[in-house]
């Protein structure tokens, strides 16, 4: 009798053992944003055969600025272009991030219109930010997620004097595009971090696209084609990495029998706005090309790399990109069919401009 209720006291406190150490891990990994510096530390270097230099990278980010404050620091970057004074709409969401602990619930207009006065009436975001522990730690994170996104370029229009031919114009602005091609419906709501079950419990980490099957899929950014194949969670997928090697977009769930452009394979350069593939609604199962979703949509993630070990690794940096999508939804790529190899193309092409 005595045995089995020692043994009883032992297993309650086993459970409330595993309890708060699940809970603990939980909390910690949630907290994130309010100690955003706790993954700045230093790696732990485990490796006692030589004295190699400490890797200093980001370990985490939340990536959680609002619409509002993307569109209107996007505006003022591009409208200051002809100023003297250039505003970078990194620097000034970075600025705020440091300001606001990471968390933009915090947003308020007028706090970036205060501060692009200040710059311009010639303070400077180094001095601006000489006092704010972790601005380059937000600067570093915001840089790695948008630095493909605004730029020089130079993209092809109709020639309005001859509808026929198309002419180079030269551009500054958004160079990143739409995940989906101009003219196809979708719609879509901030569904990062909602619970799903295929396989065991994860939680999403991207934005799903829901829009009809056969859609061209674009590529949002420039880069490498780094993973080309069937993957048993987003069935036919695309991974592209950005040429900085900081960016890895995950364009999945594409279509059954016909999900690529045709000739692309692992190790190609694609150009943001060139068709990649086609929605559709393939994954959750180990067999290839099996359709087992019930409702078509594009599954559309971006992971951050600040150090090469975190690529594939317990550590994965996946960030909301729901904000990202409609800002990019101003900027879609117009494509057409080829009748002969069924495959679609992009009507205008671009070159990116080094800056
Ligand atoms: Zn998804």
């Amino acid at each position: 009798m005595i045995i089995k209720i020692k043994l009883k006291i032992f297993y309650l406190l086993i459970t409330v053992i595993i309890t708060s150490t699940v809970f603990f891990s939980i909390k910690v990994h949630y907290s994130a944003p309010a100690a955003a510096v706790e993954y700045i530390s230093e790696n732990d270097n485990e490796s006692t055969e030589d004295n190699e230099k400490e890797k200093k990278f980001i370990k985490w980010v939340d990536f959680n600025v609002c619409y509002t404050a993307l569109d209107k620091a996007l505006r003022s970057d591009i409208k200051s272009q002809k100023n003297d004074v250039k505003l970078d709409w990194i620097e000034l969401l970075a600025y705020l991030g440091a300001k606001y602990g990471g968390n933009f619930s915090k947003y308020k207009e007028k706090h970036m219109d205060e501060l692009i006065k200040k710059l311009n009436n010639g303070e400077t975001i180094e001095e601006l930010t000489e006092k704010m522990k972790y601005f380059n730690y937000y600067l570093e994170a915001y840089t790695a997620i948008l630095d493909g996104f605004v730029g020089h370029y130079e993209i092809e229009v109709d020639n309005e004097e001859n509808p026929e031919e198309k002419v180079w114009v030269r551009k500054y602005g958004l160079k990143a595009f739409s995940p989906i091609a101009k003219g196809y419906d979708y719609s879509h709501y901030d569904d990062f971090g909602n619970s799903r079950d295929y396989g065991y419990k994860r939680v999403h980490l991207g934005n799903d696209l829901l829009g009809q099957v056969g859609t061209p899929i674009i590529a949002v950014e420039s880069g490498t084609v780094e993973a080309l194949g069937w993957n048993k969670y987003g069935g036919w997928r695309i991974g592209i990495r950005s040429f900085d090697k900081k960016r890895y977009y995950y364009y999945a769930h594409l279509r059954k029998n016909f999900p690529y452009k045709k000739t692309l394979k692992e190790g190609d350069t694609v150009f943001a706005g060139d068709v990649i593939g086609y929605l559709g609604r393939t994954g959750y199962s180990t067999r290839e090309n099996t359709n087992n979703l019930d409702i078509p949509h594009l599954h559309f993630g971006m992971q951050l790399i600040f150090d090469e070990s975190q690529k594939e690794s317990v550590n994965e940096i996946w960030i909301d990109v729901y904000n990202l999508v409609r800002l990019l939804r101003r900027n879609q790529s117009s494509t057409l069919k080829n009748p002969e190899t069924k495959d679609y193309y992009r009507i205008y092409n671009i070159r990116i401009l080094d800056e």
